[in-house]
């Protein structure tokens, strides 16, 4: 098989398990269809692996292997071990959701598999993933007996790889709506309407510090999505939780998501409204305010304009919130890489004239790997601010 040869000096990522290459180390593309996948050879000709390739994308191929092992016996053992890794760490009986499947954190390009009680949702990202797809719904099925696998790919990315957004039912019947339980509070997961694959997984280690916070305290909740930040402040003990979010729907479910818990009705409003407005009102009494905004650098063109928006509602935050209070604050943007949101951060602070202090840092939780070889697989960073 034609193979793809890369340029001299230019397979030390790959060899070091990368998983991505840029058209600029590529020396010779053969013919091939998009999508297909490729073996990836040095200059010198060592066989490195196999990738997916797609001419269109900036990325134009994403290896599945390393060394001379075959690319569907390689995604197989990822789906095995991705599955391994989380096998033990959950009681389903208190926490029944978790991320399955991580993209090249665990080994497997373009590929988010999202588990929700007995529901499996998908996003596939890329073209050479979409073709790898059957595949993939084969092995999770056999290993899972999941009741549906539904995909939910409608992310920007994909029109890089001359994809569209695609919502389907993969396996089972259609779910709208999925109740699960983590760390014994149960939400609903609105599969039909919700964002990203439902819910917000990676900020489950985050919901716990929150619980951890609340005692007593005035929460702000903005960026709120489905509520899941003020259930938590609610049942550890806040006096309050309101929660505002530009979505109606998200906050219809946030509401819901409090009457499950059976948490009255005083305990905290729902503002449909632009946190970047909402925290110039002046009636603001809040002693802890959350900050979970979607990444505003979705391309590294955009860091700089995203910073400025970081800032701002950071700036606003500190200025804001009562002391002796709390500020926990997040950026989901890869290309924000944690020393630089500490600058914006120390930025905004100086700007607001407080006395802050970060008490903890915080990352993606734990079934959101890291590849060592991977770096990028790192996105969320938070602090947990003190202001006094
Ligand atoms: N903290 C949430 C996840 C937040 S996702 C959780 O843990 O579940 C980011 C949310 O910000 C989305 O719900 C989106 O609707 C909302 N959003 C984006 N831009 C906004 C803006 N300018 N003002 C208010 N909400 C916004």
């Amino acid at each position: 098989m034609n193979a793809v040869v890369l340029k001299p000096g230019r397979d030390k990522a790959v060899r070091n398990r990368h998983h991505w290459i840029f058209s600029g180390a590529i020396r010779d593309l053969p013919g091939f269809d998009d999508g297909s996948i490729l073996p990836v050879r040095s200059a010198a000709g060592d066989l490195l692996g196999h990738g997916y390739f797609n001419r269109r994308s900036s990325i134009t191929g994403r290896m599945v292997s390393f060394g001379d092992e075959p690319a569907e016996t390689a995604i197989r053992r990822s789906v095995e071990r991705a599955i391994a890794l989380r096998a033990g760490f959950f009681d389903p009986e208190v926490t029944n959701a978790r991320r399955l499947i991580n993209a090249e954190g665990d080994g497997l390009p373009g590929l988010i598999a999202d588990l929700y009680d007995d529901v499996l949702v998908l996003q596939v990202a890329t073209l050479g993933m979409e073709k790898l797809k059957p595949l993939v719904v084969d092995l999770l099925t056999a290993a899972l007996r999941p009741r549906a696998i539904i995909e939910k790919s409608d992310l920007p990315a994909r029109r890089e790889e001359g994809l569209g957004d695609a919502e389907a039912v993969l396996a089972g019947d259609a779910v709208g709506k999925v109740r699960i339980l983590e760390a014994g509070t149960p939400y609903w997961v609105s599969l039909a309407q919700g964002q990203k694959t439902g819910f917000y997984l990676d900020q489950r280690e985050s919901r716990r510090l929150v619980r951890e916070c609340a005692p007593g305290r005035r929460v702000l909740n903005t960026f709120a999505y489905t509520g899941s930040f003020s259930v938590c402040a609610i049942l550890g003990g806040a006096v309050r939780a309101d929660s505002v979010d530009s979505s109606a729907a998200a906050m219809a479910l946030a509401q819901e998501n409090f009457e499950l818990n059976g948490l009255s009705s005083d305990s905290g409003v729902f503002f449909t409204a632009d946190v970047f407005e909402f925290l110039r009102e002046p009636a603001l009494d809040h002693d802890f305010i959350i900050l979970d905004p979607p990444a505003f650098a979705k391309k590294r063109t955009d860091v700089v304009q995203a910073c400025r928006g970081y800032k701002d509602i950071n700036r606003l935050a500190l200025q804001r919130v009562k002391a002796p209070g709390l500020v926990l604050t997040f950026s989901c943007s890869h290309f924000v890489d944690e020393g630089l949101f500490q600058q914006v951060v120390f930025q905004a602070a100086g700007e607001a004239g407080r006395r802050v202090r970060i008490l903890q840092r915080h990352r993606q939780a734990f079934d959101h790997p890291v590849n060592i070889y991977h770096p990028e697989t790192a996105y969320l960073k938070g602090f947990l601010l003190y202001v006094d």
